[in-house]
């Protein structure tokens, strides 16, 4: 056997189906069917949802379409404009449709969790050798712990689907500030009627969650009635070293999100294209994903910086970026905002102590 993927999620599927193509691959899933719990929101980018297109019937899993976001000041007292294409999918179905397509090209195993001795993979079912590993194991990964690959670190997230009045139901909402979390930040995501309001937080994110609905001035009077379905996951927190020899990591095992967004379909399709590319080749794998993805990474730090400034100055930001035009700014690609450079400095001309501030803490 060429390869044996641990994790049937969009990580272990998409590299099933990529890889299975040309070489004899096994996929294991140690639930009966992939993305159960679910831990997502759902919103990818239209660029994602196309490619994702090439791989399964993706369409079946659409819920809505978005045309942009709103960002909220800590107050609430200003809101900034984002606009680009998006989608909602239905990560339950989506995670399906991606299994259901790796099991035409790989030999698929579910319930099967798998369990190391060395390099040879033990199930409750049975033993074997492979001439590579692939950890799609998620955020606890066996594979990680097992083959000594660092750590990501972790965010924790909890999400609601509740009714909400959204303000327009093609734009998702986004509230940055102290209250609403201590590093990151809440949202919410309108499906028509109802909405999956979330929040991601270092600590704490289920009383953040309580506060956002209960105290937010814009959130508060637009959730109606109680709780329709709650998710609590983690978000990995940064990317880690994820090749070696006989073994690599993909998805939320290797730390594959965007880290200013937590948002991870897209990174991990990428790594997948990556490594089908480089297969078997797997150190090739991870320089080709980092040769093209580096500096995504680095501007999405830097963006998330920002989450954890204090209330006032972020407030004094979204007042210097109010009527800011993000045309041109991709979802998926943080880097894009090198193009916004000239625009951001003129605002910040006449607000020095703010520009000393960002140079300060950013850089
Ligand atoms: C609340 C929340 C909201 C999110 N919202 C978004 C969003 O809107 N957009 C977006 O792009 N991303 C979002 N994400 C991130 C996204 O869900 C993850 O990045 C994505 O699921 C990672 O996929 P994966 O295949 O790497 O891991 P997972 O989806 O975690 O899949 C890992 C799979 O491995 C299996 N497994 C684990 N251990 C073993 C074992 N030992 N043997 C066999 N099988 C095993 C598990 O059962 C699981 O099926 C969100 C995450 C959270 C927590």
């Amino acid at each position: 056997m060429d390869a044996a993927i641990v994790g049937g999620g969009p990580a272990g599927s998409l590299a099933a189906i990529l890889l299975g193509k040309r070489y004899d691959v096994a996929l294991f899933e140690e639930h009966q069917t992939p993305g159960f719990p679910v831990q997502c929101a759902g919103l990818i980018s239209d660029n994602c949802y196309r490619k994702l297109k090439e791989y399964c019937n993706a369409k079946k899993a659409l819920e809505n379409r978005v045309k942009g976001a709103f960002f909220f000041s800590p107050s609430a007292s200003v809101t900034l404009e984002g606009r680009g294409e998006a989608v909602v999918v239905e990560r339950k179905l989506l995670d399906a449709l991606l299994f259901e397509r790796a099991a035409e090209r790989a030999d698929v195993f579910v319930k099967e969790k798998v369990k190391f001795y060395g390099f040879k993979i033990r199930t409750s079912l049975r033993e074997l050798l492979a001439e590579k590993i692939i950890g799609a194991d998620g955020v606890n990964s066996t594979v990680s712990r097992h083959f000594k690959f660092p750590k990501p670190g972790f965010f924790t997230a909890v999400q609601a689907e509740m009714r909400f009045e959204a303000l327009d139901e093609e734009y998702v909402e986004l509230y940055f500030g102290e209250k609403w979390s201590d590093s990151f930040f809440a949202y919410a995501i309108p499906l028509g009627d109802t909405a999956r309001i979330g929040v991601v937080s270092r600590s704490n994110p289920m009383q953040y969650l309580k506060n956002l609905v209960e105290k937010h001035p814009s959130v508060s009077g637009r959730v109606k009635g109680s709780v329709i379905e709650l998710n609590i996951g983690a978000i990995p927190e940064r990317l880690v070293k994820f090749s070696k020899e006989k073994v690599a990591l993909i998805g939320d095992s290797a730390g594959m999100v965007k880290p200013y967004t937590g948002g991870g379909l897209y990174y991990l399709l990428v790594a997948a294209e990556k490594l089908a590319e480089s297969f078997p080749n797997l150190r090739e794998y991870e320089k080709r994903y980092l040769s093209e993805m580096k500096n995504e990474y680095r501007f999405g730090y830097l963006v998330r910086k920002l989450y954890s400034f204090p209330d006032e100055k972020l407030e004094q930001l979204f007042s210097a970026m109010s009527d800011f035009d993000f045309a041109g700014v991709h979802m998926d690609s943080p880097s894009t905002l090198i193009r916004k450079v000239t625009d951001v400095s003129l605002r910040l001309l006449n607000r020095p102590s703010l520009a000393f501030y960002l140079l300060k803490n950013l850089i």
